[in-house]
């Protein structure tokens, strides 16, 4: 294993202290305990691509594979500048905790690429992409690691990594690849599944506070795929969605805001506008442009981080006024800021159950692919609803039974799994008898 940089080692040593809490509530091995500690595999590649201009530049890739007892590594592939190979593993951490939970048959991975994307013309983003898959080829597979989106690729990407794949193979793979294109062997709803899932989720557990669905006020961070489609579902169900935002900054209208209007400009003006379109014709209505930072302080019912990790931390945790946080990233709050807003009495509902639904209909795509029978929509979102829901009220029913963090209780139920698994393979009492 590659040794991160010491300023980057908190990533993952913070997200196994969520390991450590769950521990004392499961009966579990040493051996498995020990084994979930340490990713299998990480791996570190050079990706050379030729630039539009001519010249050569060379990328840093990773891919982590964490964890494979429950079934085949999974898990997204991230492209951004901040991309370390620490975030990756502890990404891919997430992954296998997510999977168990969800009792996918799958183990936990993840892929990144140190890039901006947005700086690279369309053609140079496949050069990379199609670079990364030649440099990883080796670590991946239907039966081995299963890749898909994540922050910053979409599934024109997916398509180009699984088209890659193939042609190394000289076969056609579709399965090593989910969240792709419908026509290259995409599922129904996968692009939805995200949100759809996170929808689910919210419902499941706001019945149980008995809040007044149009009283209700949301604040999302991050207008991503996600994002922006959880925002929109929770608009049409009633909720009052006041405050938005984007890696620039955010909006902020306490009467609420039209997300289909502000969806709408978005994605014609690439601008974030507190908007209202009749038609063609947009005004703007009144609000405040606020800050990120702002936006996670806001005075409001819901607050859902969904951009990046460590958006909460020591620093602002103190400053949340939200009684309800359901993380859409992955690993938006860190555990000192657990600290703080679970003795502030807050509820969080942890990344690993609320943003489970993207790679629940993964698994599907997964399913489909190799079965070469494709579903309906309908079938896609109704399983994907019974997954979630069941799940859910599970970590829901053992957070209340051990007096736990909603977090822990994710973490214990998904544990309880993987011990099984990684004990079947025998552990140390089976060997000393
Ligand atoms: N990147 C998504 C996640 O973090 C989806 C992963 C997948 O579908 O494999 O859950």
């Amino acid at each position: 294993m590659h040794s991160p940089q010491e300023s980057k080692t908190s990533l993952l040593s913070d997200a196994s202290k969520r390991l450590q809490q769950a521990m004392a509530y499961v009966d579990i091995s040493e051996d498995a305990i020990a084994r979930l500690q340490h990713p299998k595999t990480s791996l570190t590649v050079s990706i050379p691509v030729r630039m539009d201009d001519g010249s050569l530049k060379v990328f840093s890739g990773y891919r982590v594979r964490y964890e494979d007892t429950r079934g085949a590594g999974k898990g997204g592939v991230r492209y951004h500048p901040g991309v370390t190979l620490d975030e990756v593993q502890s990404l891919a951490f997430w992954m296998t905790f997510k999977c168990a939970l969800l009792d996918l048959p799958f183990g936990g991975a993840k892929g990144g690429i140190t890039v901006n994307p947005k700086e690279l013309s369309k053609a140079e983003l496949e050069r990379l992409s199609r670079g990364y898959i030649d440099a990883i080829a080796d670590a991946i597979g239907v039966d081995i690691d299963i890749l898909a989106p994540d922050v910053y690729t979409n599934a024109v990407i997916m398509g180009w990594m699984m088209d890659q794949y193939s042609t190394i193979q000289r076969k056609l793979c579709r399965g090593v690849v989910t969240g792709k294109p419908l026509a290259l062997g995409g599922s129904k709803g996968r692009d939805t599944a995200t949100a759809m899932g996170a929808f689910t989720v919210i419902q499941a557990m706001l019945s149980k506070f008995k809040l007044i669905t149009e009283e209700t006020t949301v604040a999302i961070q991050g207008f991503g795929n996600a994002g922006s489609i959880l925002a929109g579902l929770l608009a049409e169900a009633g909720y009052k969605v006041v405050a938005v935002s984007d890696s620039k900054g955010g909006i902020y209208a306490p009467q609420g805001l039209d997300i289909a209007s502000v969806k709408e400009h978005k994605n014609q003006s690439r601008e974030m506008k507190a908007v209202y379109c009749q038609d063609t014709v947009c005004s703007i209505i009144e609000h405040q442009v606020i800050s990120n930072q702002e936006l996670l302080a806001l005075d409001v019912d819901i607050l859902i981080p969904a951009a990046l990790e460590n958006q909460v931390n020591q620093d602002n945790a103190a400053d949340i006024k939200a009684k309800y946080i359901f993380e859409v990233a992955n690993g938006p709050i860190n555990s000192d800021a657990d600290q703080i807003l679970s003795q502030r009495g807050i509820y969080v509902f942890p990344d690993i159950l609320v943003n489970a639904g993207g790679v629940t209909v993964s698994y599907f795509e997964w399913v489909q692919n190799r079965s070469g029978w494709y579903w309906t929509l309908d079938e896609v979102n109704q399983r994907l609803r019974d997954k979630m829901q069941i799940e859910a009220e599970q970590v829901w029913q053992l957070s209340q039974e051990l007096n736990i963090s909603i977090r822990t209780a994710a973490y214990v139920h998904a544990l309880k799994r993987l011990g099984i698994a990684l004990d079947a393979k025998g552990n140390r009492n089976y060997f000393r008898s």
